[in-house]
């Protein structure tokens, strides 16, 4: 793991553009929504504007893009030539979906982008451009829900780029009112491991997910479609309740939450979750005796893809079904997660920089 140093020790090291801190962390500029190494020639931000990161990953699933000055994408000196053109494709156009086949008519071996990415970054290629477009649009949400009044003075290139990535990721808002069945507020709330998009309805919370998640884009869309919902960026009650709980959580001071939770699914999945709220804290279940207790013996596989649709990472509970020998199998949020989560609930803390930097896991 990657600890990162005192806060007040890296704004210092920011203000005297130290090397000795290149590679310990990055730094996140809010009111710009960049981020940099910490000897960026460009003019210093103020301390209370400023986050700290232990890796590139991590600033880019908090929704920073990289700065153009100090270049923090590039570990080791330029990125190769062959590289850079796709580089700034990406920055032109960070809302872009790309495929394997898009990068074979740029005249790139997918496999080659995917070695460089993973050796400087420790990400697939795929998983940094999905990094971009969440990160447009939590730069949305960050802005609040006046996403129109202040694209334009929030460092991001374009009104419609910026509109664009939201879309793209929670849906274009249903031009005919009628068409809307319900709204889902949607915002970004920090945890000791990392960044999670929580979304709720006026009825409750209908999402809760890590940002980096590969399925969150899927969800979403099914989210969207169950409810008939028009995803908004903003917070209401069930929101701000949720952010609340899960600190004490993670501070080990809370064991049960009881918000209301909106879970639109098949009557097995709603079954299977249900079957999961009743895991008490500190305890974990097999697939097996899952199977069992829903009187569906033999069904352990349904019961896994089931827990993995699951849409409400830790108040409903999939982290603590592990299999019969104990070990850990698949977690959306990655396995070093439902590690970390099963470790608190049997009293370990979560340290402060837990998050796997640049040099931990994968
Ligand atoms: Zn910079």
């Amino acid at each position: 793991m990657h600890a990162l140093p005192p806060v007040t020790e890296m704004y210092d090291a920011l203000v005297k553009r130290d090397p000795d801190f290149e590679g310990v962390f990055f730094v996140g500029v809010r009111t710009t929504g960049i981020f940099c190494r910490p000897t960026c020639p460009a003019r210093k931000p103020k301390a209370e504007n400023v986050d700290f990161y232990p890796s590139v990953r991590d600033a880019l699933a908090a929704g920073f893009r990289p700065c153009l000055r100090c270049r923090p994408l590039e570990p080791e000196g330029e990125p190769p030539a062959w590289l850079r053109p796709l580089l700034a494709e990406v920055e032109r156009d960070p809302a872009r979906r790309w495929r394997d086949q898009d990068l074979r008519e740029q005249g790139l071996e997918p496999a080659r982008v995917r070695r460089w990415f993973q050796r400087a970054h420790g990400m697939s290629f795929h998983a940094y451009s999905r990094a971009r477009r969440l990160g447009v649009a939590f730069g949305a949400m960050r802005q609040g829900a006046d996403v129109t009044g202040t694209a334009a003075g929030s460092g991001w290139e374009s009104e419609s780029g910026f509109r664009d990535a939201f879309a793209k990721l929670f849906g274009e808002a249903p031009t005919r009112a009628k068409d809307v069945r319900t709204r889902v507020v949607t915002t970004r709330l920090i945890t000791a491991l990392g960044p999670m998009l929580v979304g709720a309805t006026d009825e409750g919370v209908c999402l809760l997910e890590f940002c980096e998640r590969r399925m969150l884009e899927t969800q979403v869309k099914r989210l969207r479609h169950l409810l008939g919902a028009a995803f908004v960026p903003g917070e209401n009650e069930h929101t701000h309740r949720a952010e609340e709980e899960l600190a004490e959580y993670f501070r080990g001071d809370r064991t049960t939450f009881d918000w209301p939770l909106v879970m639109p699914g098949t009557p097995f999945q709603v079954a299977v979750w249900e079957a999961l709220l009743k895991i008490p804290y500190g305890e974990t279940r097999s697939y097996d005796q899952q199977a069992r207790q829903l009187e569906k013996p033999g069904a352990q596989r349904a019961v896994g893809k089931a827990n993995g649709d699951n849409r409400l990472a830790i108040v409903v509970p999939c982290h603590r079904v592990v299999r019969s020998d104990g070990s850990l199998s698949g977690y959306g949020g990655g396995l070093w997660r439902k590690r970390a989560l099963l470790d608190l609930e049997t009293g370990a803390r979560i340290a402060d920089g837990a998050l796997p930097g640049a040099c931990a896991v994968r």
